[in-house]
């Protein structure tokens, strides 16, 4: 017979079947059960090893450096064979050679990474003192003198946060209420619609109601607004602004189109200062005012001041 290695320790002298690598097995009986009832070929709850620090495999009586590998032969996951052979979790499923050369390059991995040390550090330094679990321990039961279980924890930050939404949303809806009444429009969608033609962007219409982007698209879409692809519409929302620009200082010195009074003005012996003053712009302003695209033809509006001047 193939005489067992002393430190198959725990298995009795004359199981023959134990065969290294299969050699040499002379017969095949099972001096143990396993847990489950499984006919076993070494003794349950330790690992047998021979002199090279091979593993004995329960369920076949072979030798393995790499047992938790072999066990995939089988059919069976380690967990499996760990709980029928009744193994606990801390010995390893290898030789303790293979054993060491994980750990070894594990180890490497780790020296040569400082991040990776640096980033664990605090953590490993709480478990090696100990800390961590003391921590735990009295967080576990200050949860439990409060009568805070898991699901109570769960379901009261579940309340604070539908509480936050709901106040959140009170006083989204006031101050587009106050956005509505200030602008006069009759609702939400017309103020929109007015808007977003007029080249206000979305994300100024957002900043203006105070709705995220998500409600603001689902509004406009609402408001049968097409909503312009991102970036398709600068030179358009540019041109819109301007107009919007020239308009407000048109209204402010009272003339009908801003770019004939401008003319006028300077032609009269306005400054480029005057001008800014009275328009409310700056003078890089007035100066491309000034030097913009030609008037359309047919001279000016009958109320421009231009007008009223050559009238005189
Ligand atoms: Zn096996």
């Amino acid at each position: 017979m193939t005489g067992l290695p002393a430190r198959a320790a725990g298995l009795p002298r004359g199981a023959g079947h134990l065969g290294r690598g299969g050699s040499g097995t002379v017969g095949h009986a099972h001096l143990w059960v396993l847990l489950d009832g499984t006919p076993a070929h070494a003794a349950p709850g330790r690992l047998a090893a021979d002199e090279d620090g091979r593993l004995a495999c329960h369920l076949c009586g072979r030798w393995f450096a790499h047992l938790g590998a072999h066990l995939r032969r089988h059919g069976w996951t380690a967990a499996r064979y760990r709980e029928a052979v009744g193994l606990p979790l801390h010995v390893p499923l290898c030789s303790a050679e293979v054993s060491g050369r994980i750990a070894a390059t594990q180890k490497a991995n780790w020296d040569a990474d400082p991040e990776a040390r640096g980033r664990f550090a605090p953590g490993r330094e709480l478990a090696r003192s100990g800390e961590l679990n003391r921590l735990a321990t009295i967080a576990a039961r200050e949860r439990q003198d409060r009568g805070q279980t898991p699901d109570a924890v769960r379901a009261a930050r579940a309340r604070r946060l539908a509480a936050g939404r709901a106040a959140q949303a009170a006083r989204r809806d006031a101050r587009l209420a106050a956005v509505l009444a200030a602008s006069g429009a009759a609702s939400l969608h017309d103020l929109l619609r007015a808007r977003y033609a007029a080249g206000t962007s979305l994300d100024q219409l957002a900043k203006l109601t105070g709705l995220g982007r998500t409600r603001l698209r689902g509004e406009l879409a609402a408001a049968g607004v097409a909503v312009r692809g991102s970036g398709v519409n600068l030179p358009a929302s540019k041109r819109a602004r301007a107009a919007a620009n020239d308009a407000r200082a048109a209204a402010r010195v009272g003339a009908g189109d801003i770019r004939v009074w401008l003319r006028a003005q300077r032609r009269a012996g306005a400054t480029l200062a005057d001008l800014a003053r009275s328009a409310g712009r700056s003078v890089p302003w007035v100066r491309s005012r000034l030097a913009g695209p030609p008037l359309p033809a047919g001279g000016p509006a009958p109320y421009s001041c231009e007008y009223l001047a050559g009238t005189n």
